[in-house]
């Protein structure tokens, strides 16, 4: 849907009126958790049926007026990313393989029936940003810039059809480390009641629908107590999928790691990815197949097992120490993070701050 001329693009900025005071801009950006605090500016394309993408622009981080009708608000025709702003070692900015980034969300699209997004207008719009933001990098270490691009249907319309409208956004939110104090061993609750996705539902697309239907099952497993959920398959509720928003690897002792495949069911993370490729050089096997509930189970009884990490933006790599379901509970070797979750994070976590050198060229500096 998008034309050749889209990737031409170029952005028109705005005047900032009434930018942020630098003190309550330090402020802010003291600890500023995640997810409460944004930047300054934001980015905006609007799409119509006709002439494509048009009207690039950077200004103000404003609040956007939506008619009652416009049809993401009823139908949730909605697709986003998830990508860090790093400050590197050197103090340069850089974002990590954000052209995966860019490709997931035209695949998303795809899947919403909306139109595409050529990748390096989405690239430039996040660097855009990046470079107007550059004073809203956290202070304090670990801390990065996370940006969100989405787009949504902004025509107003009750009809249940593709919109005619879009609009692309970015927008960006300063991000403290994830976990304060290192990385702990996160608690996982599997849910026996929900599921994420269904063969041939939207599983393998970042839509705002599949997060809004995990709230419940999520809020479950915080109200028994762990960190995070994680769903099975919906067919016969025995394959490992996913948690809420990160992918999962199963170390074994004979030097293979098991990681559940990209059968349509499951995000496909940009980190989980980049690890298995990280995994495969450092000698390691990586098995993409289904991994069962029962199986997981008796493999940390065994010792067979002896770690399991989940991988994604956020968090980078954490460990996950103890699992509990309806059945009861089991501990994954120590309860801590093991050696492989440990190495893999630091090299994963170094390449990205620009501390080890990166050979694929995944860094692309701002
Ligand atoms: N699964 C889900 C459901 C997610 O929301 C995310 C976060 N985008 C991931 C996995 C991890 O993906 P990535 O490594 O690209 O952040």
């Amino acid at each position: 849907m998008a034309t050749a001329a889209d990737s031409k693009l170029t952005f028109t900025r705005l005047p900032h009126p009434a930018p942020v005071p630098e003190d309550a801009r330090e402020q802010a950006l003291a600890d500023p958790g995640f997810g409460t605090v944004f930047s300054d500016h934001m980015v905006v394309i609007d799409w119509d049926e006709g002439t494509g993408w048009h009207d690039a622009r950077i200004g103000p981080r404003e609040p956007l007026a939506l008619d009652p009708a416009t049809a993401v608000l009823h139908y949730a025709q909605e697709i986003f990313e998830g990508l860090k702003a790093y400050r590197l070692a050197d103090g340069s900015m850089a974002l990590f393989r954000p052209e995966e980034n860019a490709r997931r969300f035209n695949q998303s699209a795809r899947r919403l029936a909306m139109p595409e997004l050529p990748e390096e207008t989405f690239i430039a719009a996040c660097l855009e940003l990046v470079k107007t933001d550059r004073d809203w990098f956290p202070s304090l270490a670990g801390g990065s810039l996370y940006l969100r691009p989405f787009m949504f249907a902004s025509e107003p319309f009750l009809g249940v059809r593709p919109a005619k409208q879009y609009k692309f956004l970015v927008i960006a939110s300063p991000a403290g480390n994830y976990f304060k104090s290192g990385a702990p061993a996160v608690s996982i609750w599997v849910s026996s009641d929900y599921t994420r996705a269904a063969p041939g539902g939207t599983g393998a697309a970042k839509c705002g629908g599949n997060y809004a239907a995990s709230l419940v099952p999520q809020a479950e497993a915080i109200e028994r107590g762990h960190d995070q959920v994680v769903f099975l398959d919906a067919a016969e509720h025995k394959w490992i999928e996913e948690l809420g928003g990160m992918n999962l690897f199963f170390v074994m002792d004979d030097g293979t790691i098991i990681t559940p495949p990209l059968g349509g069911t499951i995000l496909p993370g940009i980190t989980r990815n980049s690890l298995i490729t990280l995994a495969r050089e450092e000698g390691l096997t990586i098995r993409e197949e289904r991994y069962s509930i029962d199986q997981w189970r008796d493999d940390a009884a065994s010792g067979r097992l002896l770690e399991t990490f989940a991988c994604g933006t956020a968090a980078v790599v954490t460990a996950v120490g103890r699992v509990a379901s309806r059945d009861g509970e089991f501990t994954i070797g120590s309860g801590g993070p093991g050696q492989l979750t440990t190495k893999l994070r630091e090299k994963l976590v170094g390449i990205q701050r620009g501390t080890v050198e990166d050979t694929h060229g995944w860094v692309q500096r701002v």
